[in-house]
């Protein structure tokens, strides 16, 4: 290719590929795979190389660079970063918005509404159209130069789609809950310490002087503001500003609104107040401000704030009060939940009267007594939790928490089983909450899915008689259901026909709904790759199901047990006889290329473990947690740790991801 071609091909390149992450980042949609994808990367990288003339500073393999020596220059803001004012009530945001309409005498004046991410403030500086600077908040007037840093966050363009622009824009940098987990996950594994919170995490991985690190923990950015220069059509309104930092490629918040009044402004953060839990991202709170810049102009700002914006706080989501009692929930397996009874508090919008302890354990760990004051946390999960005691409140009346001896319910002995932390009703064939929890679970969403029994129902389906167990479920009738209390003839239908659809699931959905002790639905799939029908599962061994690469000695004689058991038996003839039959297995398989090859997949890679699974499974291969013989190849990233080593000494063949897809594609390769 000449020079003139290769020019051009770069070009076409990186226009392809930055519309690619630009769909991805701001309408999160995937136009291709990522697949195709990296063979592009891949293309233009090599062109690079060819031609390390031709090479822009804003292709996309140019994004981590070398790390900083020591640490960060100092950076004049162009614009000065100002905070806002918040408040906690919706009086105050009334009256604010009431003071301003008054001012330029006006019923209405339209205002946006979207959400305040809990990240980090940063100024990005695009001058015709190329990311120049990318700094932190600082004081407001001077921050800390992180290019470097900011160019490795893939959410941030390099350019901008319309080549003459130059423009301030005003950002948040955060974390996502998903790649919050992943790094606690990984900084677990590795015995090091943990991040408090996602936006400790985002402010601790900026600071990082090495911007390969930060590429690596997938960090994200909303754009809020702008500032253009010298642009004859520049926005008039922030709203549309919102709508023109989208259109030159950056990412702004969907969950923004242009209220009319202020009315709606408090409906939305009424709707956030709750749906903000849904979220990938942590916020606290709705910045509110005047849309039309005209207006905003006039009102100007105090030493610290614009006038025309202020920020509403959500309530918080942690409160301290107090502990009343303890209630002991029973799980499906007989496992003991110590279950916190609070006196009712305002968290986060809901009250709150109930609180996880997980375990003895745990209240052995937090040191807490009954009576005693506790902090309670509301996070994404439906039920809060206790997180920490105020030992200091205490006036001597609290009580120590007694450890169960004896099931609640059946009265059986409780104990915790060798290698667990919790206790255990040991009265697994007839407790009673033991049965209810396990039909509970055998409707539920990764079992059965059964929509419209809930647990009010289930409860009062074994109180009647009218079930024992959940193969009863299917002789159910309508007449049944219209005796009890409030029932009509719409929902009772209802009812009848959502448990008759689900009369033919997946396999390994009906494999879970069964409760076999230690198959989860991920195990379950992995069983039914292997055994594709109930009657071949049935009749396995224990050496047969051993096969199975990942699945363990001890889950393999649980499956062998479960199926020895008569009862059980009995069951699953029930099941037949009400027409609940599982769907054969149906595979997609793309090719062939990696039957009868087991990977294990180790380190950091660049795109999550699933894909890779997802691509060894479509090709007819295999995946497992641990290296043993029975490994083929082992898939390795960056800071593979021991399995790498294990491999090594096993003789394992170990590919990285280049040999990987080489493997795949069958091209020839380097092997290690
Ligand atoms: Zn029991």
């Amino acid at each position: 290719m000449d020079v003139s071609r290769a020019k051009n091909r770069i070009n076409e390149l990186i226009l392809l590929l930055n519309k690619y992450s630009r769909l991805y980042y701001t309408d999160d949609i995937s136009a291709i795979s990522d697949f195709e994808y990296d063979t592009l990367y891949s293309e233009l990288k090599n062109l690079e190389e060819l031609y390390p003339q031709l090479c822009r500073n804003d292709s996309p393999t140019q994004r981590v660079g070398d790390a900083v020596s020591e640490s960060f220059s100092e950076h004049v803001h162009k614009n000065r970063l100002y905070s806002l004012d918040n408040t906690y009530s919706y009086e105050e945001l009334e009256n604010w918005y009431n003071k301003i309409c008054k001012e330029f005498e006006k019923d209405d004046i339209e205002l946006v509404a979207e959400l305040k991410i809990d990240g980090l403030a940063i100024s990005l500086l695009y001058n015709d159209s190329k990311l120049e600077v990318g700094a932190t908040r600082g004081n407001g007037s001077v921050g800390e130069n992180i290019t470097s840093n900011i160019r490795a966050i893939n959410a941030i363009p390099l350019s901008l789609s319309d080549s003459k622009v130059s423009v301030d824009v005003r950002g948040e940098v955060y974390m996502p809950h998903s790649s919050f987990e992943k790094l606690n996950d990984e900084a677990r594994a590795l015995g090091q310490k943990l991040f408090a919170n996602p936006r400790n995490a985002a402010a601790g991985t900026l600071r990082q002087l090495d911007s390969k690190i930060v590429a690596k923990r997938g960090l994200a950015m909303f754009a809020y503001a702008a500032i253009f220069e010298n642009d004859i059509n520049a926005p008039k309104t922030h709203f549309e500003t919102l709508k023109r930092l989208s259109e030159l490629g950056l990412v702004t918040n969907p969950n923004t609104r242009l209220c009319k009044n202020v009315g709606e402004v408090i409906a939305f953060c009424k709707e956030f107040e709750e749906k903000r839990f849904e979220l990938n991202y942590a916020t606290d709170g709705v910045v509110v401000k005047v849309n039309d810049y005209s207006i905003q102009n006039a009102l100007g700002f105090t030493a610290k704030s614009p006038k025309w914006a202020t920020a509403f706080k959500f309530p918080p989501e942690e409160m301290s009060t107090k502990l009343l009692d303890i209630e002991i929930g029973i799980g499906k397996t007989g496992a003991i939940t110590p279950v916190a009874i609070l006196e009712p508090v305002n968290l986060a919008g809901s009250v709150v009267k109930r609180a996880s302890l997980h375990n003895y354990d745990e209240i052995k760990r937090l040191g807490v007594k009954l009576g005693d004051t506790v902090r309670v946390k509301k996070a994404a999960e439906i039920i809060p939790k206790v997180v920490a005691v105020e030992v200091e409140k205490r006036d001597g009346s609290e009580k120590d928490i007694v450890v169960p001896t004896l099931c609640p319910v059946c009265q059986a002995k409780l104990e915790v089983p060798e290698g667990e932390v919790n206790l255990y009703c040991t009265n697994n064939e007839f407790c009673e909450a033991q049965n209810e929890a396990k039909i509970q679970f055998f409707v539920s969403k990764p079992a059965m899915n059964i929509d419209g029994v809930g647990s009010q129902l289930i409860k009062t389906l074994l109180e009647t008689g009218l079930i024992n167990d959940a193969a009863d479920l299917y002789s159910l009738t309508k007449d049944d259901l219209l005796k009890l209390e409030g029932f009509q003839d719409k929902s009772a239908t209802n009812v009848i026909n959502s448990i008759n659809n689900s009369k033919h699931p997946k396999f390994s959905a009906f494999l879970t709904a069964l409760n076999i002790k230690h198959v989860g639905k991920e195990t379950a799939e992995l069983i039914v790759e292997n055994f594709d029908t109930l009657e071949k599962l049935k009749i396995a061994s224990d050496k047969d199901l051993a096969q199975i690469d990942g699945l363990g000695e001890k889950v393999a004689q649980a499956i062998t047990q479960w199926f020895a058991d008569e009862r059980n038996l009995k069951l699953l003839l029930k099941f037949e006889n009400s027409g609940v039959v599982p769907q054969i297995v149906e595979k997609t398989v793309l090719s062939n290329v990696f039957v009868d090859k087991s990977f294990v997949i180790t380190g950091t890679l660049t795109k999550p473990r699933s894909e890779f699974e997802q691509i060894i499974k479509s090709h007819g291969g295999k995946t497992s947690s641990s290296v043993s013989k029975k490994t083929s190849y082992v898939l390795a990233g960056d800071s593979p740790g021991s399995k790498l080593l294990k491999a090594q000494s096993l003789g394992v063949k170990i590919l990285d991801e280049d040999a990987f897809f080489a493997l795949l594609e069958g091209r020839q390769f380097d092997e290690k």
